[in-house]
């Protein structure tokens, strides 16, 4: 990792904006937002409900257009959804009628790779989480933490360049989300990963970051507002 450059950007924001219309009404969601990620860099982005953060990153997923300003993944400007950036939603992102390995599966396939190496590269995944026992279990005999542990391998087996991740933990319980959270970090100490997550949980983002983007709840701008040290070691 030591050929790595220290402050490679590997997400752009530049001049982004949205404004929603919908008949008469105009809703500015987000205004000139810009910031850089950079690669390996763990970033939190926190403010209050209604100040655009699921807007950002739906935008950041290429899931939603921006009114102006445009999003540079290693220097390209993207255009919709792409292999290098993955995502892992709140709740309900597995297909429930693919088994888990299956799920897996799909991230690698769409790079190309055979049925055999996919299976292969799933199951090493797979144990990564803990979960290779549950390889051919229906998403839907899980516990809700055990399907989000399927969720981030899903992403990532694709090996995106970023994760975003939106609330991912929001919906679980207390015990539940300090034990994604712990395994979450692990992951990202042990890969070359760069993780947007989103939370409305300050302690969550304080818990997780080495930095945290505070979007201000008044029309747009990003204001990097804390930076938290780097004190834990990332391997
Ligand atoms: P947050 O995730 O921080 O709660 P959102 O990104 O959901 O914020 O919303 C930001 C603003 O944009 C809010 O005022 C919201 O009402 C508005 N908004 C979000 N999505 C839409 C939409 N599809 N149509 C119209 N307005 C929207
Ligand atoms: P949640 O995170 O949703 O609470 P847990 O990971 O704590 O889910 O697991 C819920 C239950 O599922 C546990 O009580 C345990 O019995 C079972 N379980 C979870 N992970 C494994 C595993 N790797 N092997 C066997 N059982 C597991």
């Amino acid at each position: 990792m030591a050929h790595i450059k220290q402050r490679e950007c590997v997400l752009k924001i530049d001049h982004v904006g949205k404004v929603f219309t919908q008949k008469r009404n105009q809703t500015v969601a987000l205004e000139d937002i810009n910031f850089d990620i950079h690669r390996r860099e763990f970033v939190c982005v926190v403010g209050p409900s209604g100040c655009g953060k699921s807007t950002l990153i739906r935008i950041l997923a290429g899931l939603e257009d921006t009114t102006s300003g445009r999003i540079l993944v290693d220097g390209k400007p993207v255009n919709g959804p792409g292999p290098d950036r993955g995502m892992v939603f709140q709740k309900y992102t597995l297909f429930p009628w693919m088994d888990v390995c299956r799920n897996v599966m799909f991230g690698i396939e769409m790079g190309g790779t055979s049925k055999v190496e996919a299976r292969r590269e799933a199951m090493q995944w797979l144990q990564i989480v803990g979960l290779e026992q549950f390889a051919s279990s229906f998403p839907h005999q899980l516990s809700g933490g055990m399907q989000q542990r399927v969720a981030i391998v899903r992403a990532l087996a694709a090996r995106p360049r970023v994760l975003l991740m939106d609330e991912s933990f929001s919906a679980l319980d207390a015990q539940t989300r300090l034990k994604m959270q712990n395994y979450l970090m692990e992951i990202w100490r042990k890969i070359d990963i760069t993780i947007v997550f989103i939370t409305h949980d300050l302690d969550e983002a304080i818990y997780l970051a080495d930095r945290i983007l505070v979007l201000k709840p008044r029309p747009g701008r990003v204001e990097e507002v804390i930076e938290v040290p780097l004190s834990r070691p990332r391997r």
